[in-house]
């Protein structure tokens, strides 16, 4: 992997990904922003993605206003032919495909499992687990053209153990750990690792909506949390760039939690 060091009046700082490209599913909020800026910080080029246009802009505002070169190409993750000309238009942009983080994901409504509509857990599926499939689909083919890749998904700690009211969320997420493992051992042989992170509970407006800026569902949820807070989106994004890196080069197949200990409990 090609590293570069910048020198100056400060320590010298290694530059993990220059030369490289990555892509961000969910990139326009949250935990997919702070990803998406953290690759850009370690010198990769970045592809983000979102069905939220603003949002996808601020996140690419952003990262140029700190020198990083990044595209934003609009695409929902539930559909086959906007994921593959996601995955298209970045080898037509920066002709690679290194890294991707697939992180696009939606809570669904909240409902005891005899409950839930029908049409909630096929959305549900269809953005968490079923594009989280068709990102693996079409990224895995570039991948295996140029003999390596990383692919981190978004999967959760729900779907390790489980959380009341979120049925349908747990099984895309427990879902998604299947798949990440599958996928793992059917490409370590030709350079592709493939992981994911399970994060807890992380400060970000999906599960502020959860809280619905209540002060005291707020308290409970952090209250579940053995680390007594909830996690910062950048937090997860360590993880996610770790894995990514050349650091974790014998780690795959692996759902990683980064959850402030939920999934000790
Ligand atoms: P977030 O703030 O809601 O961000 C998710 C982003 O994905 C939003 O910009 C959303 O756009 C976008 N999105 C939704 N449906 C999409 C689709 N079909 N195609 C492309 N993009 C789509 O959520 P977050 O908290 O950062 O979560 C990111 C990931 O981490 C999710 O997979 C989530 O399940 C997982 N996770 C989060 C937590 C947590 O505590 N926050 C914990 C465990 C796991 P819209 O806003 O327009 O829908």
């Amino acid at each position: 992997m090609t590293k570069i060091l910048i020198s100056g009046s400060s320590p010298p700082v290694q530059r993990e990904f220059h030369g490289k490209v990555g892509l961000v599913t969910g990139a326009a909020s949250g935990i997919g922003r702070a990803a998406a800026n953290a690759f850009a910080e370690e010198g990769a080029c970045v592809v983000i993605s979102d069905v939220d246009s603003a949002g996808a802009e601020e996140t690419l505002r952003q990262i140029s206003a700190k020198g990083g070169e990044a595209l934003f190409v609009r695409a929902d993750v539930s559909k086959s032919r906007e994921v593959s000309d996601l995955v298209e238009q970045t080898v037509k942009k920066f002709g690679r495909l290194d890294f991707a983080y697939n992180n696009a994901g939606i809570e669904g409504k909240l409902s005891p499992t005899a409950d839930v509509t029908e049409e909630n857990w096929d959305r549900v599926m269809a953005v968490n687990l079923k594009g989280v499939w068709l990102c693996l689909k079409h990224e895995i083919p570039q991948m295996l053209k140029q003999g390596r890749g990383a692919i981190v998904n978004a999967a959760s700690v729900t779907g390790i153990v489980g959380f009341r009211g979120l049925s349908a969320y747990a099984a895309s997420k427990g879902g998604i750990i299947g798949l990440t493992k599958v996928a793992a051992l059917e490409y370590a042989k030709s350079g592709i690792r493939v992981n994911a992170v399970c994060p807890g509970l992380i400060r970000t407006p999906m599960t502020m909506r959860r809280t619905g800026g209540s002060p005291k569902v707020e308290a409970e949820l952090v209250g579940m949390e053995p680390i007594g807070r909830m996690g910062a989106p950048e937090e997860v994004a360590k993880a996610v760039v770790w894995l990514c890196s050349s650091r974790a080069s014998f780690v795959t197949g692996q759902a990683i939690p980064v959850d402030g200990g939920w999934t000790s409990q």
